[in-house]
């Protein structure tokens, strides 16, 4: 028998993921001799075999048998030289010249080492919390810098003992190369402490801190990418005091089950849903609760599952309702399973949900340091669970959903970030940085033909948040061998704070500015790797316009060379004092209501319709506020008199204030008028709660139109300079005045919110097919924080498909500002000059 020698090299995730034992088991079981290593690129395997036939044959086996965190990018095959091999082996490491390679996230526990730490017999890993294997545990939260070896992740500070020696340099073992190796003998350990750091229990501080949880105390947990806080999440008084000591009354925590079948005592789950949540990437899956949810008079049915599936028949009966104060009137919950050691010893010990919130203070990044948590988080946590495996970068727990059957991200950090995506075109040996926006910043580098985006960094209005993102930028200059940039990205806004921390680097290239709702329809053409032109609806809270105004309901046409058209936006109101308006829907609600009534008073037939019938009634601003007084009862109860005169003050005058076409606006008027939020305490929340409270199946909408173009006020159906587009402004002074009058006759709420938002369907229908009959364009892009509300993305999905367009979102990077960095790096590949070969 003649044999050839044939070298298959592969590229993508294939190292920190047990690819390499799994070659070898894979080429024994086949009879293939040859042998396998890791490169600075990839892994390359070289083997003898009679054909090429039989080279095909085994790549099928490497694809569909492959262990489940690896990602196959591309495979090449070559024959090369004949090499006499006799058996097959795991060779050294090489370097090649390509230096590029994808790191594997951070995993959650496999099975098997769930069962290790469940086995009593099992001396060096029974009830032991930091067992890993090449499938499971810690990469990039340890990882300094690459090769991805021991002594480059914080796992050097351990010196492994002679069994984990064993294990780790034996290549059939599970262990075999897993860097983080550990176990009870020489690896970490954990403590039970008191908030001033005293050792409460080293012996058995897992079941001394179930003990704690159990008696409604509040401890910290050093987890994977940083500090997690946990209460039982069924005591009203624990789930309290914690939003006290949080400052966070409202917005709602998420919660950690102990396995799938707990979490459908409580909540819906799909298949799809089940997928992600077993998932090594195991995120937070927001999940629909179920009617009884917060109840205990429901017993959980034990028909619903198989019985074989219970793995543990004893506990599962079981249902203690969740304290309706961890998420409110929301109709989702944040829900994860235990995805470390730590996290399943304890839920060993505790038969109930917890409560798993970042360790953080208000929107500060997580704390991710033993020294830090007892000096931040002393005045929220009663205790602390600390380990001394250092972690090196901090990611916070991860946000998904499921739209469409498809996983769609809201926050991405922990097991996603930061794995790169794939666009077009390859910029080869050239970098790109986009500094992304100034809330729920994200960064993002492109090199070669890849979006590398940054975790999860957060709000960038403080120090600590700075300190994340260069710390977290510099991380990632070193593991991606990024040592010049060629252009450097930044939003718009001049008093933007990133630019001057990106400017200490040195950066070679050009710099581009980018619009921040033109990023926004970007992060979407990137992502789905459209190429046609598309009709983009941007439509957030903020976002600064190229007018210098706050822009936030943009609606743009978008060519393949992604030049950008705005044809539509609502109409332009002032925001009365600029960003104090933000967390205060009440006067928000006072200025749709002025402007509403401004009108009403120039126009009597209006009047009449709204039963005002005196026709010469004067309008003075204490007119208004009688006005406001006999009308809204409610929203008078929260705003005094001299606030009102201001705002009126600040709406003919501008003073302290700026233009907006924000949508996120008109959600907090009406949730304020509706009387459902007149303050947020954090960012969204009225409207979330208007969105809670649309009642599903109800079809019916507001009649809406566009300002006039006859009657000058605004520039309806103007020839656009560029283009020569009609514009459409959306008349919403109009559709908040038949909101109005529905409220006046009584109307309830639900079906208002219903109606409400399907009228904003309607609206995106409407422009699109205006657009789509002059101009043949049939893609629609929807991005921005308004889409993250469940009820209108499906209702615009639906009612879009039905009419034959092509409709895409956000899934692989957030739909809300997390998303905005792959735009703004996306729109700099397409624009800039000095990028092109
Ligand atoms: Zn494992
Ligand atoms: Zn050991
Ligand atoms: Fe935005």
């Amino acid at each position: 028998m003649a044999f050839k020698t044939f070298q298959i090299n592969i590229y993508g995730v294939v190292q920190g993921v047990g690819f390499r034992p799994f070659i070898f088991n894979l080429a024994c079981e086949n009879k293939l001799h040859g042998e396998v290593c890791n490169t600075t690129s990839g892994l390359t395997i070289r083997i003898n075999a009679e054909s090429i036939n039989e080279i095909h044959d085994f790549i099928e086996q490497i694809k569909n048998k492959k262990p489940d965190p690896t990602v196959i990018e591309k495979i090449k095959v070559k024959q090369i030289k004949d090499l006499p091999f006799d058996d097959f082996k795991i060779i050294k490491s090489r370097l090649t010249s390509e230096k590029f390679q994808l790191v594997s996230p951070d995993l959650a526990t496999c099975s098997k080492c769930i069962a290790d730490i469940k086995k009593v017999d099992n001396k060096r890993r029974f009830n032991y919390a930091f067992t890993n294997c090449t499938n499971c545990g810690p990469r990039f939260t340890i990882i300094k810098k690459l090769p991805y070896d021991r002594k480059n992740t914080t796992m050097s500070d351990f010196k492994m003992c002679s069994d984990c020696s064993k294990e780790y340099a034996d290549p059939v073992n599970r262990r075999f190369h897993a860097q983080p190796n550990a176990c009870k003998q020489c690896g970490p350990h954990l403590i039970l402490v008191n908030k001033e750091g005293k050792t409460i229990d080293d012996k058995n501080p897992i079941i001394s801190a179930a003990q704690k949880i159990l008696k409604g105390k509040i401890i910290g947990i050093k987890s994977l990418g940083g500090f997690q806080i946990a209460c039982d999440a069924t005591s009203d008084k624990a789930v309290l005091s914690l939003r006290k000591k949080k400052k966070r009354p409202f917005k709602p925590f998420a919660i950690m089950m102990k396995n799938t079948y707990r979490i459908m005592q409580y909540f819906y789950l799909s298949k799809a849903e089940k997928k992600i949540l077993s998932s090594a990437k195991a995120p937070i899956v927001l999940l629909k609760k179920k009617e009884n949810c917060e109840s205990n008079n429901n017993l959980y049915k034990l028909h619903e599952n198989k019985l074989s599936d219970i793995a543990d028949m004893k506990e599962i009966p079981l249902k203690v309702a969740i304290s309706k104060y961890v998420s409110f009137d929301n109709k989702y919950e944040g829900i994860m399973l235990p995805y470390t050691p730590l996290h399943h010893l304890l839920f060993k010990e505790i038969n109930r949900p917890l409560v798993m919130t970042s360790g953080n203070i208000a929107e500060e990044p997580i704390v991710f340091k033993n020294e830090t948590a007892l000096n931040k988080l002393n005045n929220i946590c009663d205790y602390f669970l600390l380990h001394d495996r250092e972690i090196y970068s901090r990611f916070d727990d991860s946000v998904v959903k499921v739209f469409n059957g498809k996983e769609m991200l809201v926050r991405r950090a922990r097991g996603y970030a930061p794995f790169p995506l794939k666009i077009k075109p390859n910029i080869k040996n050239k970098s790109v940085l986009a500094t992304g926006s100034e809330e729920k910043n994200t960064f993002c580098i492109i090199k070669k033909n890849y979006a590398i985006i940054s975790q999860h960094i957060g709000d960038m209005d403080n120090a600590d948040s700075m300190d994340f993102f260069e710390s977290t930028l510099s991380n990632y200059k070193t593991l991606f061998g990024i040592e010049n940039l060629n252009l450097a990205v930044y939003d718009k806004h001049p008093a933007f704070r990133l630019k001057n921390l990106v400017l200490r680097y040195p950066v070679s290239g050009s710099e581009l500015v980018v619009q921040h709702h033109k990023a926004h329809i970007a992060s979407v053409i990137a992502e789905n790797e459209i190429t046609e032109k598309v009709i983009g609806f941007a439509w957030d809270g903020t976002g600064y316009g190229d007018d210098g105004k706050i822009w936030g309901s943009e609606i743009f046409v978008v060519d393949e060379k992604l030049y950008f058209d705005r044809v539509g936006h609502l109409m332009e109101k002032i925001l009365p004092g600029g960003e104090i308006t933000i967390n205060k829907p009440y006067r928000m609600a006072v200025s749709y209501i002025y402007y509403f009534w401004t009108r009403l008073m120039a126009n009597y037939d209006l009047q009449k319709d709204i039963k005002l019938t005196n026709k010469s009634t004067p309008h003075s601003p204490n007119d208004f506020i009688k006005y406001i007084r006999s009308n809204f009862h409610n929203l008078h109860k929260v705003i005094g008199n001299k606030e009102i005169l201001s705002i009126i003050f600040q709406i003919k005058t501008k003073f302290n204030s700026v233009e907006t076409t924000s949508m996120g606006r008109l959600f907090d008027a009406l949730s304020s008028i509706l009387n459902l939020t007149h303050s947020s305490s954090f960012e969204g929340e009225a409207a979330i709660n208007l969105e809670m409270a649309a009642q599903e199946k109800i079809a019916d909408y507001y009649p809406f139109k566009y300002v006039d173009p006859d009657n000058n006020r605004l520039t309806g159906n103007k020839q656009s300079a560029a283009r020569k587009m009609s514009i459409f402004i959306i008349d919403d002074i109009d559709l908040f005045s038949k909101i109005l009058k529905d409220i006046f006759i009584g109307i309830k709420t639900n079906t208002i919110s219903a109606k409400f938002h399907n009228t904003l369907s309607e609206i995106i229908l409407d422009i699109s097919k205006r657009i789509r009959e002059k101009y043949s364009i049939n893609n629609v892009v929807l991005s921005g924080g308004v889409f993250q509300n469940n009820y209108l993305i499906e209702k615009t999905f639906n009612l879009l498909k039905k009419n034959g367009f092509n409709v895409y979102t956000n899934y692989k990077v957030p739909v809300n500002d997390g998303g905005i960095s792959l735009g703004q790096a996306f729109i700099g590949i397409k624009n800039a000059i000095n990028l092109k070969e």
